[in-house]
């Protein structure tokens, strides 16, 4: 690996506070790489819970944000997408440099981020209220959608770009301020989006920006000032932030990590679906909470999709993507790549087949493992059960639909699954039985867009509104109703013809 070994001679990433972009006071770092070199380009500071806490008062611009009319905030995010578009391949190229996937997969990436904001163009329609009239005798009823205040948004490593679009594009629009805590892992993506969004006239104070880990984290969590927090991340965090964020009076979406499953039937097209497979098992080189990460295959259809899995899984170029066309990208760090190792053993150790092993034939620097395929997977087996975060598809043989279906309700987690069938009774049972709360017919990435809510179940969400879609704006709005009736003026009055209706008279 080239470049530098040590952080010292690489830009620290600033914080964005009340408009400003400023050093942090840490004195705690944290390096950023390029997964395709392996190199440090940059670091990211790790603010302390004080710094933290003067950003969530930096955030008080709120009271003047949430008085600007809806579709003058509605306004900024029109321009804030013209300036995505113009800046389409800049933001791409980040993502994989800080990333490592593909450009291709950024490219899809900042493409499901712009639709956020697009989406979020459109809150104006989506924040109105309900009215009836007469709720009772002359009394008229009104919801309205108020913002909730002060917001933060932690973000996960895979998606640097994509998932934070999920959260502040709706909760400015909808009035609230907003304090993003990125992944210390890839917080590049986020500072060039911050950049955008004050060139696209954001007012001071009403997006921030804070670098850090736990301590700020728990800083956030804590902090009477903020009302919501949406979390995006691995389970044992997301619970941690459910809990502890609404001991502290907060509402909460937090969603968590995966083990996704999807079931080949013997009448699928066995062509489409390896290519299917391979796409979901093994695109952003698995590092997506909707990778499938276990094939269930039912009855005969096995052996013939396990050896054109093989042949097509072997034929995949795992390297760098920094300016070389590779099919997969590297992994984050050494530590994904160390796990991916040890979990391909562990499997190996509990009895299963190891088909392809991605530690082979891997060459080139940065953070690179390829493909692997482990066969005669039990559900029973560490591999089956836990989220391994990386490009391994691991294959369950069953007998008939029902053991797929079993599988899916043993399991932890809920995010997604998919089934491969030219059935339409079978694609009717998987839909309605499976547990879990995303649902691909012959799709491999059940990954719904900007406009549909992101459905986790079990243990891969935690909370009651989901992110994305209608859900998101009622997660950061709050209703209030009002009853309203108006008296008939005095008595004396009626003569007057200027109150003379008529109406009720009758
Ligand atoms: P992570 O849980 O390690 O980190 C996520 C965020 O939590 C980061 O901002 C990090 O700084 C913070 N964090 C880490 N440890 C913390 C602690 N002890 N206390 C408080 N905050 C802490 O996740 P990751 O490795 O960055 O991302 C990968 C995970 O995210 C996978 O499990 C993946 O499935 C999941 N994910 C889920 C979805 C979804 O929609 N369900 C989407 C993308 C990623």
């Amino acid at each position: 690996m080239s470049g530098p070994n040590t952080a010292s001679d690489v830009k620290t990433v600033q914080n964005l506070i009340g408009g400003k972009w400023q050093d942090s006071t840490s004195t705690r770092f944290s390096d950023i790489h390029n997964p395709s070199t392996g190199q440090v380009i940059a670091r990211s500071p790790l603010a302390s819970a004080e710094e933290t806490n003067q950003v969530v008062e930096a955030a008080a611009a709120l009271p003047a944000w949430r008085e600007t009319p809806v579709v003058e905030r509605a306004r900024i995010m029109f321009r804030y997408r013209d300036l995505m578009a113009q800046h389409f391949d800049e933001l791409a190229e980040l993502v994989t440099r800080e990333h490592g996937k593909t450009l291709p997969e950024s490219r899809a990436e900042v493409q499901r981020g712009v639709e956020m904001v697009e989406f979020a163009s459109g809150v104006p329609s989506l924040i109105k209220g309900e009215t009836m009239a007469n709720i009772a005798r002359e009394v008229d009823a009104e919801t309205l959608r108020h913002p909730v205040g002060v917001c933060a948004g932690i973000t996960p490593y895979n998606f640097p770009f994509m998932v934070p679009l999920w959260m502040f594009p709706i909760a400015l629009t909808c009035g609230n301020t907003f304090i993003l805590k990125p992944s210390e892992k890839v917080p590049l993506s986020s500072i060039r989006m911050g950049e955008l969004l004050v060139e696209a006239g954001i007012p001071d104070g009403v997006f921030n920006i804070v670098h850090g880990d736990k301590e700020s984290v728990d800083a956030l969590l804590t902090h009477p000032e903020v009302a919501a927090v949406s979390f995006v991340g691995s389970t044992k965090i997301a619970k941690y932030i459910y809990e502890v964020g609404t001991q502290h009076g907060k509402r909460v979406q937090s969603a968590g990590g995966a083990k996704n499953h999807l079931i080949i039937m013997p009448d699928a097209d066995i062509d489409l679906s390896v290519k299917a497979l391979a796409a979901s098992a093994y695109g952003c080189a698995g590092q997506r909470c909707m990778a499938g990460s276990v094939a269930v295959a039912v009855g005969s259809v096995a052996d013939p999709l396990v050896d054109q899995l093989n042949d097509y899984a072997s034929g995949l170029k795992t390297g760098p993507t920094d300016g070389t066309e590779a099919d997969m990208g590297p992994l984050i760090n050494p530590d994904a790549v160390n796990r991916i190792g040890s979990y391909l053993d562990i499997a190996k150790g509990e009895g299963a087949t190891l088909r392809l092993d991605g530690r082979e034939n891997v060459n080139g620097d940065g953070f690179l493992v390829g493909p692997s395929i482990i066969d005669h997977v039990k559900p029973t087996m560490r591999v089956a059960k836990e989220e391994i975060f990386g490009p391994v598809l691991s294959v369950i043989r069953a007998d008939d639909l029902d053991a797929a279906l079993d599988i899916g309700r043993g399991c932890e987690y809920g995010n997604g699954a998919s089934i491969f069938t030219h059935s339409g009774y079978a694609a009717r049972q998987f839909k309605q039985h499976f547990n879990a709360g995303m649902i691909g017919i012959n799709v491999g990435v059940p990954a719904p867009m900007a406009w549909f809510p992101f459905t986790g179940w079990n243990a891969s969400f935690f909370g009651d509104l989901h992110i994305q879609g209608n859900e998101g704006v009622h997660f950061y709005t709050r209703q209030k109703t009002t009853l309203t009736r108006w008296f008939a003026p005095e008595e004396d009055n009626h003569h007057d013809p200027v109150w003379k209706t008529g109406l009720g008279k009758k």
